[in-house]
């Protein structure tokens, strides 16, 4: 578990940004909380201005997922598909706070739904993406059994994004959880093999695997403070970098 030093800590060109539903609502709540919202998009503003080209990843765990809705009885592959419409209600939130402050946005939908997003394509998404504007994915893969961060990993891949930020409400990854743990040990860095041996809960074992076949390193950070989305962007030392090692 070395530490890999400054490597792949950026300044990058190109992102994938990964924002779960619940950094939508507030703590513990469920739905959505524009003034979080507007938060996170100020935030974004802010590290696009800084020069790199934005896509972001949106979940949909605020609103639901399709895993909880199975236990309650519904199919898990509708379940699911409803987990992925959840996404775009995020995605069109976002948007809208973004626009509100003059940042060029694209939405992209990997299930179509042409009135309301383009259809994910991945050299239209490139090309908005060169032109500056924020390009948020939404939909997930458009596959069920799948998460939102699965398809962080893959579409941060296919646009030959150079990091995956993966934002969360720690600073980091923890050797054990600080909330119940105060001489938990935050990890520097990581590579995608400890991941998954010690079964960190980062992202599911999937988008793990993916990111380590495809090389694509991961920054895990806090969304919740002010500024970090920019410091992620511009390579400061902030969270825990998961990599090859
Ligand atoms: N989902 C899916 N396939 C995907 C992405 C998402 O089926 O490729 C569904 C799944 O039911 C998931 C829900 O959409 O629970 C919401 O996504 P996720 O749980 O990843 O959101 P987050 O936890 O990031 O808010």
């Amino acid at each position: 578990m070395g530490d890999s030093g400054g490597a792949g800590r950026g300044p990058f060109r190109r992102v994938l940004l990964k924002i779960s539903g619940d950094a939508f609502c507030r703590q513990e709540g469920t739905g959505l909380e524009m003034a979080e919202v507007r938060a996170i998009a100020r935030q974004i503003k802010a590290a696009r201005a800084s020069g790199a080209e934005m896509a972001v990843v949106v979940g949909g765990g605020n609103i639901l997922r399709g895993a909880q809705l199975s236990q309650a009885g519904v199919q898990r592959a509708t379940a699911d598909y409803m987990g992925m419409l959840a996404t775009v209600v995020n995605a069109l939130a976002l948007q809208d706070a973004l626009e509100k402050i003059d940042v060029a946005t694209r939405c992209l939908t990997a299930i179509e739904m042409q009135r309301v997003a383009e259809p994910y394509i991945r050299r239209r998404c490139i090309r908005h993406l060169e032109k500056g504007r924020v390009c948020i994915l939404a939909g997930g893969t458009g596959n069920p059994f799948l998460t939102t961060d699965t398809s962080a990993a893959l579409r941060a891949a296919e646009i030959g994004a150079e990091v995956l930020l993966k934002a969360t409400k720690v600073d980091g990854v923890y050797d054990k959880d600080p909330r119940e743990h105060p001489d938990a040990r935050r990890f520097e860095s990581l590579t995608y093999l400890d991941v998954l041996n010690r079964q960190l809960k980062v992202m599911d074992m999937t988008a793990i695997s993916l990111c380590m076949e495809t090389g694509l390193p991961i920054l895990v950070f806090n969304l919740k403070v002010e500024g970090n989305i920019e410091k992620a962007v511009r390579g400061d030392r902030i969270g825990t970098l998961i990599g090859a090692g």
